[in-house]
């Protein structure tokens, strides 16, 4: 088991349905805490996508940038690189955790 990301859940979701499609397994933790979100650090609010076999590692990276690369494309928003948020395309610093886009 390898932490791949962490995101939020609807998004680890769609990442977890694409990785499958590459015959890459993985395991989703965090989800429950998303309930609790402005009571915790943004980071620990976040699902966490966890690799079954490390070996898919560089795949898996792919598949992510992918991925990352398309939800952009989509609806104009950017993801945070340090906590996986997503922010509206005009947004300079991230709006979860302060970060630089
Ligand atoms: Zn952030």
């Amino acid at each position: 088991m390898e932490l791949l990301v962490r995101l939020p859940a609807v998004q680890a979701h769609l990442l977890r349905d694409r990785l499958a499609r590459h015959g890459i397994r993985v395991f989703l933790l965090n989800l429950h805490v998303q309930g609790a979100v402005g009571e915790l650090p943004p980071e620990a609010a976040l699902a966490q996508v966890w690799i079954d076999d490390a070996r898919d590692r560089e795949r898996a990276r792919a598949v992510l940038a992918d991925h990352e690369a398309d939800a952009r494309r989509a609806d104009g928003v950017r993801f945070c690189p340090a906590c996986g948020e997503d922010n509206p395309a005009s947004f300079e610093l991230c709006w979860g955790c302060g970060a630089g886009l």
